[in-house]
């Protein structure tokens, strides 16, 4: 995603259709512009929408292929630019304003997308209230009253209105965050409902989270040597270059008969010599002479074409190739083709799988340097959580986050320090998160980060120092805590054990392969068709459990695994990827092309 690129403030109106939204716009922009704002407005319309008129000049010119138009005379210009593929991104969208000649840009529709708003009701609709759902509501313009702490104010009341919107541009440009993004900078106006939440949750995307962990993570830098045979999933920590040829020698490709290539058309040839893989005919080859030969074998010298096995018919030391079509040089692999000496192989960074251990190997190393694993602390959190192997206590449930953790950094080749459950007392905590600082590289802890949640663990996180404690625009997974303890990173994971595993999948893992030294790592990712409908909530990213299969006409098509609850992590063990719904889609339907993760080799 783009980064946010205005440093304008912006403010949307969300409401329901019917509910009067370009008309109090329609309304306000004059009162605005005589407080001597300058607006910008951005709306959303249907697909369908066309701001040309069939017949225009700049719509003949369109039709006829001209995939952007600018159109421009003495008072306006517009530019209409085609995007058949996918619509335009919210951010980038942005960009397309002159922010040097503009206050503020006010937003109609986009209501998926994650910036302030004002939700505008009217009783009469009869319509349910977005913000109890929606965190980006920063206040309320309606016709009642709702028992709520944000801001609220008559939907008729338009001086009211335009002042809430005066106050915010100038709260937004004396806010030092300002510069940073229009999305964020909803902290600045935070009322009651929130101010007095010490700990401030900023509202991020998941790209947005990602681009702010990422950013702070380095690469451990420790490496060791291994034996080959122990280097599955080891990253490398040194450029790897080819010390000789791969293939030594140019060999034959095929069980056949070596010919020179300047004397293809003999009817018969002279069988000299019968070589075997590890063995070579010294002698130059002769013109009207054949070397039967095996696979892997060198070719001899001057002998650089073969004809396979099939094709020949021996008699006595004689053998013709009778109808078949020699090329010259067929069937032989020249010395160097696999890797040639001094060819770059593989670059630091690269993790090794099992191709890379045999290409290692027939490089003739036994031994790589490989960055040393990277420790990773692990804590549950809660005092109904237990460990499983006793019998299960009145009120508990049997700690699974841990070893979901275990599993999931086994498969990283992290090394996993176990620090169990963490009691619920505060400088205990603290003395444990300090402690697991020492020994690992990075410490996860599952449960207690929701805001609101009283948990002690929020408690010694803050005296810790340096954690946010973020709401990520997704489910599952939407507390998330970052930071660092005594420089190293910190993750606090929330409690359902299926929102450790997305959060785990969309933000540690790419963390802990930065830390591992892999750069620029991306999942996989694949569009399939949904095969059942799909709900999600406008402006946040849904992780769906997802069984994907191939049907009968060849189609990858995707399915839930069914009942969706973050507790349930049978979902994850049926499921095989996450469909991944994006912020701006509300529903799929069935037929509708969504983009899957896939999970194995992940989980
Ligand atoms: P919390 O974020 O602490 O409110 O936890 C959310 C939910 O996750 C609660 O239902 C917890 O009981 C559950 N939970 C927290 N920690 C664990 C754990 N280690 N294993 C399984 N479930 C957990
Ligand atoms: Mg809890």
């Amino acid at each position: 995603m783009n980064k946010p690129s205005t440093h304008l403030p912006l403010l949307g109106f969300a409401a329901y259709s019917g509910t009067g939204k370009t008309t109090l716009l329609e309304a306000l922009l004059p009162k605005l512009v005589n407080a001597g704002l300058k607006v910008g407005v951005l709306k959303h319309a249907h697909h369908d929408f066309d701001v040309d008129k069939p017949g225009k000049d700049s719509h003949r010119l369109r039709k006829a292929g001209a995939s952007q138009m600018l159109i421009s005379s003495r008072n306006r210009h517009a530019l209409m630019t085609e995007t058949p593929e996918s619509e335009a991104e919210f951010d980038y969208l942005l960009t397309r304003f002159d922010s040097s000649k503009l206050d503020v840009i006010l937003v109609e529709g986009c209501k998926n997308i994650a910036f302030p708003k004002v939700e505008l009701h009217r009783e009469q609709l009869s319509k349910p209230w977005l913000y109890p759902h929606d965190e980006n509501i920063i206040a309320i313009a309606a016709d009642s009253q709702v028992d709520t702490q944000l801001p609220q104010m008559s939907i008729n009341d338009l001086d009211g209105i335009c002042q809430f919107i005066l106050n915010y541009v100038s709260e937004f440009n004396s806010s030092p965050n300002s510069s940073v993004s229009a999305q964020l900078t909803n902290d600045s106006l935070k009322t009651a409902s929130s101010c007095c939440d010490i700990l401030s949750p900023a509202f991020l995307s998941v790209e947005q989270g990602q681009e702010k962990i990422l950013s702070s993570i380095s690469a451990v830098d420790l490496e060791e040597n291994t034996p080959i045979e122990h280097s599955y999933g080891r990253v490398l920590s040194r450029d790897i270059t080819s010390p000789i040829h791969v293939p030594q020698y140019t060999n034959s490709a095929m069980d056949g008969f070596a010919i020179r290539s300047d004397d293809l058309t003999r009817s018969e040839y002279n069988v000299v010599a019968e070589v075997l893989a590890g063995y070579s005919y010294d002698k130059p080859l002769n013109k009207g002479e054949a070397v039967k030969i095996m696979t892997g074998a060198p070719t001899p010298c001057f002998g650089d074409t073969v004809v396979m096995r099939e094709q020949a018919s021996e008699s006595g030391d004689m053998v013709t190739f009778k109808g078949a079509t020699i090329k010259a040089n067929q069937n032989v692999r020249q010395a160097g083709e696999d890797l040639a000496e001094g060819q770059a192989v593989f670059k630091k960074g690269t993790r090794i799988e099992s191709p890379e251990m045999g290409m290692l190997a027939s490089l003739g190393f036994a031994h790589c340097d490989v960055k040393k694993p990277v420790r990773v602390a692990i804590f549950s959190t809660g005092d109904e959580v237990q460990a499983p192997g006793s019998e299960q206590k009145a009120n508990t449930i049997y700690d699974s986050n841990r070893f979901v953790l275990m599993g999931l950094l086994e498969r990283l080749g992290c090394e996993v320090i176990d620090f169990g459950i963490l009691e619920d007392d505060e400088q205990l905590m603290t003395r444990a998160l300090e402690k697991s600082a020492e020994q690992a590289d990075l410490i996860l802890t599952s449960g207690g980060v929701s805001v609101g949640d009283a948990d002690y663990i929020k408690l010694a996180l803050e005296k810790l120092g340096n954690i946010d404690f973020w709401r990520i625009n997704m489910r599952p997974g939407r507390p998330l805590a970052f930071g660092n303890i005594s420089n190293k990173p910190f993750f606090g994971l929330p409690g359902n054990p299926v929102a450790v595993m997305v959060s785990f999948i969309n933000f540690v893992e790419p963390a802990i392969r930065k830390m591992q030294g892999e750069e620029n790592w991306k999942p996989l990712k694949v569009a399939a068709v949904a095969s059942e409908p799909l709900r999600s909530r406008l402006g946040r990213t849904e992780f769906s459990r997802g069984v994907y299969s191939v049907n009968q006409s060849g189609q990858l098509v995707v399915a839930t695994t069914g009942k969706q609850g973050s507790g349930i992590l049978r979902s994850m063990s049926e499921a095989n990827c996450l469909i991944e719904v994006s912020p701006a889609v509300d529903t799929v339907k069935v037929g509708e092309s969504v983009t899957i993760i896939p999970l194995q080799g992940r989980i």
